[in-house]
């Protein structure tokens, strides 16, 4: 029997998961929509109280 390979252990199937998609509520309470943590709103363009992006 071989020692397995940290990486080998990691590369197992069950580690393939895919990364959650992260949505948190958008902080401007006019619009409260799930968007990504760390962006600006991709509904109302909104990052951390200021207008960042023009409004879609
Ligand atoms: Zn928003």
């Amino acid at each position: 029997m071989h020692k397995k390979s940290r990486s080998r252990t990691r590369h197992r199937r069950a580690h393939w998961k895919a990364a959650q998609p992260l949505l948190a509520r958008c902080a401007n309470p006019a619009c409260a929509l799930p968007t990504p943590p760390h962006a600006a709103c991709q509904h109302c363009g909104m990052y951390r109280g200021r207008q960042v992006l023009p409004p879609a």
